[in-house]
């Protein structure tokens, strides 16, 4: 695209929600501008699990062979209990695959992301570095954004992909995030450092605890291991600015098994991610600035449905405007059938991290209810790992599967 001329979409962020959406308005034939605020594009962490939502969508857009090369297809997910390590429940992965189509992967973040980026290179995207937007206004013909070095761009349509502290969230709904007081710490480290830990490589595994859990898998070809340590925080709890510390991390695994404490050491401890969400909204559209990924629905992690949602509301979207070549009819068409959706992962994703980290009775009943569950039994997964909905229609009815009220003394 030549950088004078105006493009028909600005996307404001490049994260995997605003390069995967700036790919599939590029499929449409539309000219797209990326506007990132940081010097190069990247991604911070480690790894991020894709259910069969995102690979159908990966597969349609063609690039899902590369994905599969990047990442690790995992035969099981196994969820334990992090005190004695027995087994909950699990997903035959593979069955899973037959039922739903498209694989379960897990790949690391940035291989993920740089396949949408160079996907957006080969279909035209203009990708532009060191542009902070701070603010957005509707114009008769589309909308414009302020960036902080006085600039300003327009085009008929503006995606704001801004993540959890966005911008766009502030001005144009002006909700704060909510803290669960919890805190990730993450770590990729070379398989060698984990093999005499007694890890399950060829596995996903949760494991749930008091006020903790730790989730363990393979990356890059199983060359390397991948570790999630997730705990509530005493200093958060106590009402401390400078909360989840790495002195709070050690404490919060010490009751745990032997596979969960001997992969403590390993984590990274110079960057830890506090666990914050936003309560859901309805109003994602605002004239022609439309709200996207994390920006407009960050949950907590639970579900590990964050990036996967964002890269479905790309493809939804670009499939209204294809549908209909008219903005304003696609918004509202996207707006009704994504919001209802996210909402419901990021309410599921709450009660997730409640029912994961019981404590006492509440937490052996919810261990039996677990056991009981049939590995072939997929009433909890096929609201969300099936076709993503573009219709409210189309939207399957949301199944939980232990329902808090069916642990006595669950908060
Ligand atoms: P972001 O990744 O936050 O990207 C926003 C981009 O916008 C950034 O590049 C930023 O620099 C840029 N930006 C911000 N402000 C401005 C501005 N003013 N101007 C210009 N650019 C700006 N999801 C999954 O699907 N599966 C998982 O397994 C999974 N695991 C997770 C584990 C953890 C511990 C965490 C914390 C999250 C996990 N997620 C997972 C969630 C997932 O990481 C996020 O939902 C996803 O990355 C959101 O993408 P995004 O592009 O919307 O936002």
């Amino acid at each position: 695209m030549n950088p004078e001329s105006s493009p028909d979409v600005l996307v404001v962020g490049g994260g995997i929600g605003g390069l995967s959406s700036a790919y599939a308005l590029a499929r449409q034939g539309l000219r797209v501008r990326v506007l990132e605020r940081a010097k190069e594009f990247g991604e911070v962490g480690a790894g991020l699990q894709i259910a069969p939502n995102c690979t159908r969508i990966l597969a349609e857009y063609g690039l899902l062979d590369e994905a599969r090369s990047l990442g690790v297809l995992p035969e099981n997910m196994v969820m334990r209990d992090a005190l004695d390590s027995r087994e909950l429940t699990r997903l035959d992965l593979r069955d899973l695959e037959r039922r739903y189509g498209y694989p379960y992967m897990v790949i690391h973040r940035s291989d993920l992301h740089g396949i949408f980026l160079r996907a957006c290179e080969r279909a035209g995207v203009e990708l532009l570095t060191d542009r902070t937007v701070i603010g957005y206004e509707n114009t008769a013909d589309g909308a414009r954004v302020l960036l902080a070095d006085g600039r300003v761009e327009s085009a008929p349509m503006v995606v704001a992909a801004d993540g959890l502290n966005s911008v766009a969230r502030r001005l144009l709904v002006g909700d704060d995030v909510v803290s669960s007081d919890y805190v990730a710490y993450r770590a990729a480290v070379p398989i060698e450092q984990v093999r005499d830990n007694g890890v399950a490589a060829k596995d996903v595994t949760v494991y749930i605890g008091p006020r903790c859990h730790f989730v363990q898998y393979a990356l890059r070809g199983g060359d390397m291991f991948n570790q999630v340590a997730v705990f509530e925080s005493p200093k958060a709890l106590a009402g401390q600015a400078d909360w989840g510390t790495p002195d709070e991390l050690d404490a919060a695994f010490e009751a745990t098994c032997d596979t969960v404490r001997k992969g403590i050491p390993l984590m990274w401890r110079d960057r830890w991610w506090q666990m914050l969400d936003r309560d859901p909204v309805e109003n994602w559209v605002h004239g022609r600035v439309a709200l996207l990924g994390d920006a407009a629905h960050p949950p907590l992690q639970y579900m590990a449905q964050g990036a996967i949602m964002a890269i479905e509301d790309g493809w939804v979207l670009a499939r209204h405007y294809a549908g209909q070549r008219d903005w304003d009819a696609a918004l509202a068409a996207y707006e009704a059938v994504r919001v209802e959706h996210c909402r419901r992962v990021q309410s599921t994703a709450r009660e997730w991290g409640k029912l994961w980290h019981l404590d006492g009775t509440p937490r052996l009943q919810r261990n039996e209810i677990m056991r009981a569950r049939d590995t072939y039994d997929y009433g909890f997964t096929d609201w969300v790992y099936g076709p993503t909905a573009l219709t409210p229609d189309e939207e399957p009815a949301m199944f939980t599967p232990v329902p808090l009220s069916t642990v006595s003394g669950a908060p």
